[in-house]
């Protein structure tokens, strides 16, 4: 390895969407850039509905192309489900003028895409290479990363960048994890032998079917473009620890825990091992530091009922780069207002409906006939993810503007 290879830039911890995205976004601006990823692609991944503003940072980092190439279903909305009431989310309804569509993406490929088109733009990806300590330091921090023959690099970037997802590298590290907001919940899911065909619904809306029994029980149809369906379910422990703790067992049993989703999908079956997570929620007590910022899912993650998790890892990316371009360009970056507080102003929108989604006011929300065309297309540009959107009052003044809603569906 050359001292240019193991000095870049910017060192980037994962290739999930985050780490490819930023690394997309540098190394077109000519930064150099190292991406160290722990795994081989493709691999696995959970978080395969994607939201309408993703389509706008992708083509902010060069990436939306290489996206748009691929023959992935097409997403225009929602169908939430509760018993016999229904809220189709409709993105062509919005309030917010910009894409009114997505994309439902297998995460394997989805990933490999994106770290082809931004190797393809310049960074340098080394595959089943594992961080395992950082040394911060200026000029240069010191980086230890185990290649797949067990033995130990090291490299000296300018900057940081931790996109480690579940990892969570330099918040474990650096003890930067903080309490979550939320309660403690898991999911289990697969990917199911399933084609929704004439289901009232079709492929190009996911559905979202609460529990009939437990309201803060909701399960996932994410249809694919072939005949696969990604199923799962998210609840609190309790309501786990009732089902069979053999995972193909505990999937059938979530399946008829509920008359509807047994309906719909009892009779299919499972393409993939299922899998299984638990206390998923995530915060830190500090997204940046002098020499590093932390991005996507290592940094904040609220919960998967509106599907905003690449969305923010995404948004991210963009921020993050966009700061770190100007940077060394000689300019002053105010890391805690440019990066922090601007990714924050959107992640605490969704917040706000995670919450109230979980505390039943929402849910009346969706399902409620009194809401305006005007409101209503305001919240569907929150569950397109155009929640940095300062002319959208619902986005800007979340909570005060949630609380106007509740009451007018009839909620005090
Ligand atoms: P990841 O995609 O997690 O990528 C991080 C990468 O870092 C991984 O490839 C990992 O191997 C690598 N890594 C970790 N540690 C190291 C190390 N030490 N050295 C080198 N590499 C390392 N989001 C959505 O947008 N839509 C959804 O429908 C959705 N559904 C979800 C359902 C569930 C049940 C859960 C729990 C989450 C869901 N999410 C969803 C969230 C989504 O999974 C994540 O928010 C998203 O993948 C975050 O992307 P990322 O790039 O930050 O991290």
């Amino acid at each position: 390895m050359t001292k240019t290879d193991s000095e870049p830039d910017v060192l980037i911890i994962g290739a999930g969407p985050a780490g490819s995205c930023a690394a997309a976004k540098l190394a077109q601006a000519g930064i150099t850039v190292a991406v160290i990823e722990r795994q081989t692609f493709p691999r696995f991944a959970i978080g395969e509905s994607l939201l309408p503003q993703c389509m706008d940072l992708l083509q902010d980092a060069g990436l939306l192309d290489a996206v748009e190439s691929q023959d992935y279903q097409i997403k225009k909305g929602a169908l939430f489900r509760r018993q016999d009431d229904a809220c189709i989310i409709n993105f062509e309804e919005q309030f917010h003028q910009s894409f009114n569509y997505t994309y439902q993406v297998p995460r394997a490929h989805f990933d490999q895409v994106l770290a082809d088109q931004s190797a393809r733009y310049g960074a340098r990806f080394y595959f089943k290479h594992v961080v395992t300590s950082v040394d911060l330091a200026s000029p240069r921090s010191t980086v230890s990363i185990k290649d797949p023959g067990g033995h130990t690099l090291i490299f000296k970037p300018r900057f940081i960048l931790d996109a480690s997802g579940y990892g969570h590298v330099l918040p474990r590290m650096l003890g930067l994890v903080k309490k979550s907001d939320f309660q403690l919940r898991s999911a289990c899911f697969a990917h199911l032998d399933d084609d929704p065909g004439d289901a009232e619904y079709g492929k190009e809306y996911i559905l979202i079917h609460i529990n009939s029994r437990e309201p803060d029980v909701w399960y996932w149809g994410i249809p694919f473009a072939d005949n696969r369906t990604s199923f799962g379910l998210v609840a609190k422990q309790s309501f786990f620890s009732s089902l069979p703790e053999e995972p193909t067992d505990r999937l059938h049993a979530a399946i008829d825990s509920d008359p509807l989703i047994k309906q719909r999908f009892g009779q299919t079956e499972m393409v993939c091992e299922p899998g299984y997570m638990s206390g998923f929620a995530h915060s830190v007590n500090q997204m940046v530091g002098d020499q590093y910022a932390i991005l996507g899912h290592s940094g904040e993650f609220l919960d998967p009922i509106f599907s905003s998790g690449v969305t923010v890892a995404l948004k991210s990316a963009i921020l993050a780069s966009d700061a770190l371009i100007k940077q060394f360009s000689g300019s002053d970056v105010d890391w805690q207002q440019e990066y922090s507080d601007e990714l924050m102003r959107g992640v605490n929108t969704f917040k706000t409906y995670v919450k109230a989604w979980y505390d039943g006011s929402f849910q009346t929300v969706l399902f409620s006939d009194e809401k305006d065309a005007h409101w209503s297309s305001m919240v569907c540009s929150i569950l397109a993810g155009y929640v940095w959107d300062r002319d959208n009052s619902l986005a800007v003044q979340h909570e005060r503007g949630l609380q106007a809603l509740t009451e007018l569906c009839g909620i005090n």
